[in-house]
This record gives structure tokens, C-alpha cells and sequence, in this order.
């Protein structure tokens, strides 16, 4: 049977523009999709936007449109931000789909009849940022800690509960029997000792507001929209929900409570399957800025794009920040041209033009690629699992340098050693099989321009900049 693998991104909330901190965690899992689609895997990823609650129906307000036309607008700058980056998803979620309204209502209805909701009051300190409450001692200085500078917000209101509490030896023994539901470590141990203190049943409707799923047991209410986005995951799974579980979510910091309590809790409680890993990453900065809307356009995806290239972008983001350590990072426009310039400029590319110069003159003759025997290819796929995708690019760029320095020995262009040039292809054949997930569209020319039954020195990839 084909190996199935399926890779979530959050699905992000679209009251502003995209913009590059969102870009990143997309562009990991479009990576590890790629990855293992190569491996013949039958994969699956899933991203798209979270269109309900507060927030968006006061952001439409304030624009004077309605909250259906305010999403259907930003909704497509998110999916032309990813397209830009090329960044394919197998589906682009949006929770006002049908489909998934209708599984949100379904799910409400299984918790229900499995005696894990009943009606109650709600009072407490909403964060409209977070579209939660949030318990005082959470607050720092009478504020979310997600969002300085935002007032909460005292709330009462009647509402549906979900029986959290019930839960909490689940949690625990789920995350004793598998150490890898969430990664990494540290944020596991957070989660293990936060859930170890007890928890709260959970508000899963709300009567305050009208822009959401109607709570199918009670036609006042809408249902919570932490409720509502996190099925997401199980709507998008593909039909009949065929990649279901999912093998990982990836996801921000500041949702990392969301999905690794609230959500195996749901899904025990409705019966199905929990997926595999729940990856907690950090945030980017932006030449050392935290990403907030006034740092505006030279965050948007589409405008660094167009300066630097998709690849680039790609490369730098997964080279750069040690994605598996879940520390936060800095992209700097000056790091990215250094990398661009020194890595993807002087080392890929002058390996490529040299050789394919090289073999445009003499040719090549068939013969055991011995060279490729220096590519430590099973260190690549443990890097893989293990979300290390800097030290997987680590590996192969240790590989292009022993490809140059190859060609630099046995200077070919005096012997005419057509074995030589043999091997060199090869190799980089299977330099742009592995580059392919990071860098899709070069990957791409290089091997037509090595596949090719006349091999030609070709356009330069990377120009410096
Ligand atoms: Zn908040």
C-alpha cells in the first residue's frame, strides 16, 4: 500500500493583507509536501483562510462592506500570495465553505449526543485579537499576551460548554504515549504542565455576535470560531476524508494551546482518529522588526517576490531559521542577498554553468557515477523527519561543494574526460531532484537543460544581485 502523508498549515485569519511571517510556515509545508510526493508518497496539503468570528465582522463593519464580501476579497489575496510563491496546496480551505459548515454542524451534534455539551453562562475577559477568552492569570498587565496595547473586553453571555475537564487524563496519556504528538519538546512540556493544573470547560457558542456557523442545538447562537476553524483539517482532508489523520499541523506559538488540547479533545469526542504530530514553530521578524500592518507593502509576499524571486525566497526562509528548534527568527533583506549571492549564485549556479559548458565542448561517456556516492542521502530523509530542513539544505550544498572542488581536480576542460562529465551530470541531476521541494521553478531548468540529448551552457540562474 502507498505510504499516505498529509500536511496542514494554521489557516489564517484574513482581517489585513498576507505577509511574509504568514508565508513562512506555508512555505515549510509546501516543501514537505513536495518532499514527499518525490518519495512516491500519496500526499495531501491543506491550507486556506479562517473566515468567521468578532474581529472579521468588525473590520467589514469599519470598511462598510459585509463580512462575506470583506472575506471573498481577502480570502484571494491570500491564495494569489501563495501562488506567487509557488506554493500549491491540494486544497485552499476557506471555513465559509458548504462543506465544511455542514461538518461543523454535524461534529456539534456528535459531541452532543456523546454527553459533552450542556448549556451554561459565560463571564469573562475577551481578547477580540485571539477570539478568546482569556483567564486573568494569563493577562499580563490586564492585557492578552498575544496582544499588547489591545484592550480585552469583559463579556457574559449565555452559552454552550464543551467538557474539557472531562478530558484531561486523555490529554496526559496521550502526551506520555506519544512524544512526538507535540514537538518540539519545549512547547511539549508547556502544554504538559499548563494541562496538569486542570482545565476549564470550554465556551464553544456564542450569542454576541452574528458572523458565524449557527450552533445547530440552539438557533440563537453561532458557534465558537476556534470550534468551527480547527475542523478545518478534517473537512479539507480530501474526499470522504481519505488523508485523514493528518501526519502534521503546523502552526504559530500563539495557537499552540488551541490545537494541542482543545483539539484532540474534539476529536476524541467525536470519534475520530488524532493526527500524528502537532508542530509548534516560532515567529519572524522583519530586518529586525516584529510584523505588524505599519511595517505595510515590503512585507507583502507579492513585492518580494518580484524583488528577489520565489526560489530565493523559498531557499532563504528554509536555509536560514532552524524551523525544528521553534525559535523565532529575523528576515533581513541582507542575509537573503548574502545567501542568494554566495550559495544559491556561486555555488549552484557556477556548478551548473561550468559543467554544462564544459559538456556543450566534450560531451559525456556512460560510466558508475561514483561521485554520487559522497551524497549522504540518508541523512537528508532523517533530517526530513525530523523538520530540520536547514540541515537537509546543509547536506546538499556539502555536496555541491565536493561537486566543484570535483571539477576544480580533475580539471576536465584540459583532459577531456568525458567519465568525468558523465559523473558530474548525474550528480547534478540529482542535485535538482533534491532541491526540487525548495526550490521548484530552478530545480526545474536545471534538469531539462541536464536531461536534454544536447546539453547546452543555457541562460545564468541566479543573477548576483
Ligand atoms: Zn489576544
Amino acid at each position: 500500500m502507498v505510504k499516505k502523508f498529509y500536511v496542514t498549515t494554521a489557516i489564517d485569519y484574513p482581517s489585513a493583507n498576507p505577509h511574509i511571517g504568514h508565508a513562512y510556515q506555508k512555505i515549510i509545508a509546501d516543501v514537505l509536501f513536495r518532499w514527499h510526493k518525490l518519495l512516491g508518497e500519496d500526499v495531501w496539503f491543506l491550507t486556506g483562510t479562517d473566515e468567521h468570528g468578532k474581529k472579521i465582522q468588525e473590520s467589514a463593519e469599519k470598511k462598510g462592506k459585509s463580512p462575506k464580501k470583506f472575506v471573498d476579497e481577502l480570502s484571494k489575496k491570500f491564495k494569489e500570495a501563495w501562488d506567487f510563491l509557488n506554493i500549491q496546496p491540494s486544497r485552499f480551505i476557506r471555513t465559509t465553505d458548504k462543506d465544511h459548515e455542514k461538518l461543523v454542524q454535524d461534529v456539534i451534534k456528535k459531541c452532543n449526543a456523546k454527553g459533552d455539551i450542556y448549556k451554561g453562562f459565560y463571564e469573562g475577559q475577551y481578547c477580540v485579537g485571539c477570539e478568546a477568552y482569556i483567564t486573568e492569570k494569563d493577562l499580563i498587565n490586564g492585557e492578552c499576551p498575544y496582544h499588547p496595547g489591545k484592550k480585552v473586553e469583559k463579556l457574559k453571555e449565555e452559552s454552550y460548554f464543551f467538557k474539557l475537564s472531562k478530558y484531561q487524563k486523555f490529554l496526559l496519556d496521550l502526551y506520555k504515549k506519544n512524544p512526538d504528538f507535540i514537538l518540539p519538546k519545549e512547547r511539549r512540556n508547556e502544554i504538559i504542565s499548563r494541562v496538569k493544573k486542570g482545565l476549564n470547560d470550554l465556551s464553544i457558542s456564542r450569542t454576541s455576535f452574528k458572523w458565524g456557523i449557527p450552533f445547530p442545538l440552539d438557533k440563537k447562537h453561532i458557534t465558537y470560531v476556534w470550534f468551527d476553524a480547527l475542523f478545518n483539517y478534517l473537512s479539507g482532508s480530501g474526499k470522504n476524508k481519505k488523508y485523514w489523520p493528518a501526519n502534521v499541523h503546523l502552526l504559530g506559538k500563539d495557537n499552540s494551546w488551541f490545537h494541542c488540547v482543545y483539539w484532540p479533545a474534539f476529536l476524541k469526542s467525536t470519534g475520530y482518529k488524532l493526527p500524528k504530530t502537532v508542530f509548534v514553530h516560532g515567529f519572524l521578524k522583519f530586518n529586525g522588526q516584529k510584523i505588524s500592518k505599519s511595517l505595510g507593502n515590503s512585507i507583502s509576499p507579492k513585492i518580494l517576490v518580484e524583488k528577489y524571486g520565489a526560489d530565493t525566497i523559498r531557499y532563504f526562509v528554509c536555509r536560514q531559521f532552524p524551523f525544528a528548534n521553534g525559535d523565532d527568527g529575523d528576515f533581513t533583506e541582507k542575509a537573503l542577498v548574502d545567501r542568494h549571492n554566495n550559495e544559491l549564485a556561486d555555488k549552484l549556479g557556477n556548478l551548473v554553468s561550468r559543467v554544462a559548458g564544459l559538456i556543450e565542448k566534450n560531451g559525456v561517456e556512460k560510466t558508475e557515477n561514483k561521485l554520487s556516492k559522497k551524497l549522504k542521502l540518508k541523512n537528508i530523509e532523517k533530517h526530513f523527519d525530523n523538520f530540520e530542513l536547514d540541515k537537509v539544505l546543509n547536506e546538499i550544498f556539502t555536496f555541491i561543494d565536493i561537486c566543484n572542488e570535483y571539477t576544480q581536480n580533475k580539471k576536465p576542460w584540459e583532459t577531456k574526460d568525458k567519465k568525468v562529465l558523465y559523473e558530474l551530470k548525474e550528480s547534478i541531476l540529482k542535485i535538482a531532484e533534491l532541491l526540487s521541494p525548495f526550490i521548484p521553478e530552478s530545480a526545474e531548468k536545471i534538469k531539462k537543460q541536464f536531461s536534454a540529448t544536447k546539453i547546452k551552457k543555457g541562460e545564468i540562474l541566479f543573477r548576483k544581485i
